[in-house]
């Protein structure tokens, strides 16, 4: 018989998980040990190794979600971003980042890069000529962050992943946004594939962790370095992450109903100046995001109209919390203005189409109609001072 390959949720379930042979419990066990008898020299298990039973169970379980050969599993996703990054990068070398990247990402090159005499540019826009510009002599990486944080903009991954190639760079991708369970760059030709674990993977907001697909030989090649800066998990936090990734393809297509729910009522709504989400029909990169998505995601963002206080919108919702974080099964708003692209300066804000009152939607699990009537109270709070308006 041939191989079957297997499904979405049955890889989420199963993949890698550990046969409990003792008492056949039917979870994977957890080893918390740091100390392993060696059977022969060649296999050292340590946990900072990367190579613990359920360091190793749950990298099966990523690089399966991401038809990678490999996987690793860090204690951040900055931890895997920084890692992967250094670990394709030397002194002299230059690497092309899109302009809109996750803020840490950003601080990691613009605060550290230069100490190790690392050079890169941020291209202008997400177009594929907009990396093709930047490519230099020395550039060795391009990076890419698709859909991007806030305004959900679309990166075109067979055209970066052909430019890569074309010029021998490695490509990398950070997917937090879009989840395995959304987009796999693997299958247009992105080389490396990073996640915030803490996001989707995680999915409930009680774990910090990352996580890295692609081949076996670049796996070894960040493994080397990755055991040198020591950005490991914790076993208990593997053991958890693993629990949560097996509900994560439901949680996540639970998700993408539900924010093009929102999406959809938010974008005919006459207190809403504009909406931006890869699943509206109107989102201009719609037939891209179609194009290299599964699903459209739970991400989005929205603008109030200018005469609505958009802070005063936020405080007045109920159900739905501000915080910083994103992609728990709880629905959460925050404004990039004043928290995650607040170091940014109003200027390049406004460059990049971030206004002030723009918020940004992570739609968790919860009921849409719970959802509509939480934002249509909070809109009717902010409105009351207004002249009443006919919606
Ligand atoms: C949160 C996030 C990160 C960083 O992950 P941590 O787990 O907080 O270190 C990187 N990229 C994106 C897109 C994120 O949302």
């Amino acid at each position: 018989m041939t191989q079957h390959k297997k499904g979405l949720n049955t890889i989420c379930t199963h993949f890698g998980e550990i046969e409990d042979k003792q008492f056949k419990g039917a979870i994977s066990p957890l080893y918390m040990s740091s100390s392993y008898a060696f059977e022969d020299v060649d296999v050292k298990r340590y946990p900072r190794y990367f190579n613990t039973p359920n360091q190793e169970a749950l990298s099966k379980k990523v690089a399966a979600l991401e038809h990678a050969e490999a996987g690793l599993i860090f204690g951040s996703g900055m931890a895997a971003v920084s890692t992967t990054l250094m670990a394709f990068l030397k002194a002299g070398d230059h690497v092309v980042l899109q302009n809109a990247l996750y803020g840490g990402t950003f601080n990691l090159v613009n605060e550290e890069f230069d100490k190790y005499g690392i050079e890169y540019s941020f291209t202008e826009g997400l177009r594929p000529e907009d990396f093709e510009s930047k490519i230099k002599e020395n550039t060795k990486v391009v990076y890419i962050e698709t859909p991007s944080n806030p305004l959900l903009k679309i990166t075109d991954l067979k055209a970066i992943a052909s430019m890569a190639k074309q010029y021998g760079l490695v490509s990398m991708i950070d997917n937090t946004f879009a989840s395995p369970v959304n987009q796999n760059p693997i299958a247009f030709g992105i080389d490396v594939v990073i996640h915030s674990a803490t996001k989707y993977m995680g999915g409930h907001s009680d774990i910090c962790a990352g996580a890295v697909a692609t081949t076996t030989e670049n796996i070894e090649r960040i493994f080397h370095l990755a055991k040198n800066l020591g950005g490991s998990l914790s076993d208990q936090t593997v053991w958890l992450l693993e629990r949560s990734m097996k509900t994560m393809g439901l949680r996540v297509k639970a998700q993408n109903e539900n924010a093009q729910r929102m999406a959809e009522h938010l974008n005919q709504h006459s207190d809403i100046a504009a909406v931006y989400y890869p699943g509206l029909a109107s989102h201009p990169d719609h037939e891209l995001a179609k194009s290299q998505m599964h699903g459209f995601g739970g991400m989005l963002s929205f603008e109030l109209n200018e005469e609505l206080d958009a802070s005063r919108f936020q405080k007045s919702l109920k159900l739905i919390k501000s915080s910083m974080s994103l992609a728990g099964v709880e629905s959460t708003v925050l404004s990039p203005t004043q928290t995650s692209h607040a170091l940014m300066g109003p200027e390049e804000r406004e460059r990049q189409g971030i206004k002030d009152g723009l918020i940004r939607f992570s739609v968790g699990i919860e009921e849409p109609e719970d959802l509509i009537f939480d934002i249509e109270q909070a809109l009717q709070a902010v409105c009351l001072k207004q002249p009443i308006s006919n919606h």
